[in-house]
């Protein structure tokens, strides 16, 4: 067995191929580059078995994403800069099943990752590659949780990182980047074409390593983790349906990636519907796969959602592959107002979950999807729960009711208070 079956890049436009390396769009023509592995050695030699034994103490990477080191680019195990991302729980739900009826409802809480989000699992693993490479320095641009992960993952692989994050971003996230040791850079524009703009000349002319979503193209790579981790916990099988929140659609790309594979190695037999959900201010690839076009244009104002981490109003190269995993998989894309989402934010901590905006979207659209059956009862349904609440704090303060009650430290006020809450009867 090879740590690595990936062999080389191949480019999603003119389906040129490149040797694995320091590389972000497609030096031909500018295309996405995507990851191309030896599946038929893989298939000879890989047993599924072995990847659930790593769970046992004795692996070297311990309960991470690295149990699946085969499928990922890097190919030495002493590039990889791990801090236990990924093997995050998948919760049965009690409480949001039931409002909705449906049999089988579980949360893939990413929100208890290193730095809070489903970030982590992409900036793990890109870092890690970069590494390999030889990358002193790098930058990427971020909403707030990506800038969070890659300050981690950087100063632990003692790369020099340049972070701009949007002047959008709560204070809380900046801190947090500013915390691993990285300055964030406030970035300000008009509208988030002149950022796609910039990125994409910045890969022509300045020749700096970017770690920006797709651009770099081994980011989503590390999303397929929850193809691998969520069959696995379902005995082998995929579930009907996977719910993400979209931004660029690393995490959709990727999961669908995954299961693709895991059905190629035919470890899992039928593959999920992908579903994709945007906040209505800002949706632009919802709209582009409801008028059945292949590639998203602009849309909307990313400062008009409570869901900044998904606010995004031009998509990178057109969001194609997100467009290509929800059609190609019969899956649908869904948008939500803020009003739905905060409900939903609220029923997730039914479920003992503390969701950022950005995540409960997923919700907000299962339950318009259960309303009118595109999502039926006996469907098995994972929604990604790609951040931690905890991080945008503001949204948790509009989402639930402030404490209606105080009382002194004394016996008096605590029995006072018991007995209006629950009456004299206990
Ligand atoms: C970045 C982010 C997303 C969007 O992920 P993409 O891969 O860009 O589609 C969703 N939720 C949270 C919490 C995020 O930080
Ligand atoms: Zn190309």
């Amino acid at each position: 067995m090879r740590f690595s079956y990936a062999e080389h890049f191949i480019c999603d436009d003119c389906a040129k191929t490149f040797p694995l390396g320091l590389l972000n769009a497609c030096p031909e023509c500018g295309g996405l580059l995507e990851t191309v592995y030896d599946t038929d050695s893989m298939r000879r030699e890989l047993k599924r078995d072995v990847f659930s034994a790593r769970r046992e103490p004795g692996f070297d990477f311990g309960r991470s994403l690295w149990r699946w080191h085969e499928f990922y680019p890097v190919r030495t195990p002493e590039a990889v800069v791990s801090l236990g991302e990924g093997d995050t729980p998948l919760v049965r739900s009690r409480a949001v099943a039931k409002r909705l009826g449906l049999k089988d409802l579980r949360f893939k809480n990413d929100g208890l990752m290193p730095t809070g989000s489903f970030k982590d699992r992409g900036f793990s693993v890109a870092v890690s590659f970069a590494g390999e490479h030889r990358c002193r320095r790098g930058f990427t641009y971020s909403s707030g949780n990506a800038g969070a992960s890659f300050a981690a993952y950087a100063r632990c692989a003692d790369l020099d990182a340049i972070i701009l994050v949007e002047y959008l971003a709560n204070p809380l996230k900046t801190a947090m980047i500013n915390l691993y040791g990285t300055g964030a850079v406030r970035l300000d524009f008009t509208g988030m074409e002149e950022i796609t703009t910039m990125l994409e000349e910045a890969d022509r002319t300045l020749g700096l390593y970017q770690f920006v979503n797709f651009l770099n193209p081994v980011r989503h790579e590390a999303m397929k983790s929850y193809a691998y981790e969520i069959s696995e916990e379902l005995g082998w099988q995929a579930p009907d349906v996977m719910i993400h929140p979209i931004g660029t659609g690393g995490g959709i790309h990727g999961a669908w990636k995954g299961f693709r594979e895991l059905a190629a190695l035919g470890w899992i037999e039928a593959l999920p519907r992908m579903v994709g959900v945007q906040p209505a201010a800002t949706e632009p690839i919802v709209r582009a796969f409801r008028a059945g076009e292949q590639s998203a244009g602009k849309h909307g104002d990313p400062a008009a959602t409570i869901a900044q981490s998904i606010a995004a109003d031009s998509p990178m190269h057109g969001g194609r592959r997100a467009l290509k995993a929800m059609r190609d998989s019969g899956g649908f894309a869904e948008s939500v107002t803020d009003e739905e989402i905060l409900e939903a934010v609220r029923w997730l901590g039914e479920d003992g979950i503390c969701a950022e905006p950005s995540s409960a979207v997923t919700v907000a659209a299962l339950k318009k999807a259960v309303a009118d059956g595109r999502v039926g009862e006996n469907d098995r349904t994972v929604c990604v729960i790609t951040g931690n609440g905890l991080k945008q704090p503001s949204a948790l303060e509009r989402a639930i009711p402030k404490a209606r009650h105080s009382v002194n430290a004394n016996i008096r006020d605590l029995e006072k208070l018991v007995e209006t809450l629950w009456g004299r009867d206990r």
